[in-house]
């Protein structure tokens, strides 16, 4: 054999080549390439797949070493660290048989079926315990392809793995593989069956935590064995655990089901059914406030509302598409005089009814129709989840009705109304422009016209956008926009979308200058999406604390004392009257508890009025989050309160 045969080339992130010994791993290629990264690497892409760094790497193969700075990385950790969980479990629970350990979001989990013993708290403890054991004893994790599958099918049956012989079974034609899990001496310690990749040793892992145990079933099968499942969460660097447990903590400090409870926001009943909001005193006020903002920005931008029915003859959604393309999400018909009603699933059609109820001149263009619209949509009972995801809403719905030479300034419009809005509650977002998917309604010069508008608005707005090819829906281009929160999480924002299928199914026209028919454009477009979702997640961006101009209560007026009566009530009908959201409280208990209480509900300001207020005739205000403030005569409070509000700060 000739020097040359025996080498191979390959390519790395940077493009170059290298070439190594056939039969060379990625560790080898490491070393090869600087001793620190071979200390670093903790894996492989090859060919932009992950895999062991132990892997032999073949002739043009594209390889990248993979190190605890890519995000890659992650996979290969986390999934490891389920195979050491697995380990520490039957370490303390012999007779425990284990089932499947996939990654997770920021983690794990791995199913086990542990006789008559439920885990509790301590358990995780002492499994976490064991897991550092086994990071500590730094066992190298072996692939060993299984050579004989009976054999190995008859072991597995022996030690009572049921699970782990019935995947083998399944998977005897795939090459299956062992990982051997082995002490310094070279000894295997333990094994799993799986396909990999993993770490080459476990004294890599460091920083991870047992979160909970829920019940599963073998395969998601509730006929098989019930199992149980325990989550973990898993990162390099105690760092970011520590920060990973905090965002959790922060997350359920501010969860909108929570609050709700603290705060009296809203409820649901199981009398009711799941999915259906009732809005409490206190949040349906905040929800007027915004409707309040959201409809004179509608009126300053030259949009007209409308109302529409809540149900509707099925002729109706025959014409739209729906019944042949949404019945899944919609509800049963019902009958009424024996003609058969379904409830509204979308206000779309209700708008183009009011549109076509004239003839439209090219001068009538632009319309701008927009409704509060309550419409029910079926969803899982699994998806449910508190005012965020719900069967009844009210989307702040448009539908803007254009000719094709007004349709970019429509957009920016649009763009420019949600850039105000969402800044205004405080939201940063980034724009999608999603384009033409696959399977699609439509002529592509249409789908060019309308999804260039729509970039072109993005651009002359300058605004931040990335394309998701392919993302449209299968009538329309569009633009979503994602906000993050307070804490920098991702929400779904708001959307316009230039629709190609609904003027044709209605046919939606104008007469041009031309005297002729032409076809219109219509736009759908919702900024705070639903009512539900939007509130919900502001309860969540505020923490509960929303600013002055939306509190439910915007100010207490607390007198220490009776002798203070008269004068919190003077005040408090001042503040009345200039239309603050006020409440007077001057139930006997102490004052110190009647502030606690404010502070609890989060109610912005605070007016304690006692003998010196009474004197000097000021009031005394105390902010919930900066505390007391110098007194002031009331006229200057309200000035400063006033502004505020105005302000929207
Ligand atoms: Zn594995
Ligand atoms: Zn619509």
């Amino acid at each position: 054999m000739s020097q040359v045969e025996t080498m191979i080339n390959v390519v790395l992130p940077d493009g170059s080549q290298r070439s190594l010994p056939s039969g060379s791993t990625g560790g080898d290629l490491a070393k090869s390439i600087a001793q620190g990264l071979f200390r670093k690497a903790v894996g492989l892409l090859i060919n932009g797949e992950i895999r062991d760094l132990a892997s032999p790497l073949q002739n043009e193969d594209t390889v990248k070493i993979l190190t605890a700075d890519d995000v890659e990385s992650y996979e290969l950790l986390r999934h490891s660290t389920a195979h050491v969980m697995a380990q520490a479990v039957q370490r303390i629970f012999p007779k425990a048989k284990i089932a499947i350990g996939p990654t997770i979001q920021d983690g794990f989990y791995y199913d086990f079926e542990i006789p008559d013993h439920p885990l509790t708290t301590e358990d995780l403890e002492k499994i976490e315990a064991e897991m550092k054991r086994i990071a500590g004893e730094d066992q190298r994790l072996v692939r060993y392809c299984i050579p004989d599958v009976d054999q190995q099918l008859a072991e597995f049956k022996s030690q009572g793995e049921k699970f782990k012989a019935e995947l083998l079974d399944e998977h005897r034609n795939d090459n299956p593989t062992l990982y051997l899990m082995q002490d310094k001496e070279g000894k295997t310690v333990w094994n799993d069956l799986c396909r990999g990749p993993h770490l080459p040793s476990t004294g890599l892992i460091k920083a991870f935590k047992l979160m909970k145990v829920s019940g599963s079933y073998w395969r998601g099968d509730e006929k098989r064995e019930q199992l149980q499942r325990i989550y973990a969460t898993c990162w390099w660097k105690e760092k970011d655990l520590a920060d990973y447990l905090h965002r959790l903590e922060e997350a359920e400090r501010r969860d909108h089901r929570r609050l709700s409870k603290q705060l009296d926001l809203f409820t649901m009943h199981d009398e009711v059914g799941p999915g259906l909001v009732f809005w409490h005193p206190n949040l349906a006020t905040v929800r007027s406030v915004i409707e309040d903002f959201w409809r004179d920005e509608h009126r300053k931008r030259d949009y007209q509302f409308v109302f529409t029915p809540h149900i509707a003859h099925e002729k109706l959604y025959e014409i739209s598409g729906h019944l042949e393309n949404y019945s899944e999400n919609m509800y049963a018909s019902m009958e009424i005089d024996e003609e058969p009603y379904r409830v509204k699933p979308m206000n779309c059609p209700g708008h183009i009814m009011i549109y076509k109820s004239r003839l439209r001149s090219y001068r009538d263009l632009p319309l701008r129709f927009a409704e509060l619209g309550t419409v029910y949509r079926y969803e899982r009972s699994g998806v449910l989840h508190g005012m965020l995801r719900v069967r009844g809403f009210t989307q702040d719905d448009s539908h803007i009705f254009c000719r094709p030479d007004q349709l970019e300034s429509e957009v920016i419009g649009i763009v420019d109304l949600i850039d105000h809005l969402m800044k205004t509650f405080g939201y940063t977002f980034k724009a999608y422009l999603a384009t033409r998917p696959e399977k699609s309604l439509g002529s592509k010069d249409d789908w060019d016209f309308a999804t260039n508008a729509l970039e072109n608005a993005l651009k002359a707005k300058n605004m931040d956008y990335e394309v998701d090819h392919g993302g449209g829906a299968f009538y329309a281009p569009k633009i979503d926009f994602k906000l993050f929160d307070a804490i920098g999480r991702e929400w779904q924002g708001p959307t316009i979308q230039v629709d190609l299928n609904l003027p044709d199914r209605f046919d939606v026209t104008y007469i041009g200058e031309d005297g002729n028919r032409h076809k219109a454009i219509m736009v759908h477009r919702a900024v705070l999406g639903s009512m539900e979702r939007f509130c919900g997640g502001l309860i969540e961006h505020y923490a509960g604390a929303f600013p002055t101009w939306l509190a439910p209560i915007q100010v207490a007026v607390l007198p220490i004392s009776d002798r203070h009566h008269a004068y919190a009530k003077e005040i408090f009908e001042a503040l009345r009257k200039v239309g603050l959201r006020a409440r007077l409280d001057d139930r006997a208990e102490t004052i110190n508890y009647r502030i606690r209480e404010c502070q609890m509900e989060q109610i912005p300001y605070m007016l304690v009025l006692g003998d010196k207020e009474l004197e000097n005739k000021t009031v005394a205000p105390r902010h919930r989050r900066s505390g007391n403030m110098a007194p002031l005569n009331l006229e200057a409070f309200l000035l400063q309160i006033e502004k505020e509000i105005a302000e929207k700060a």
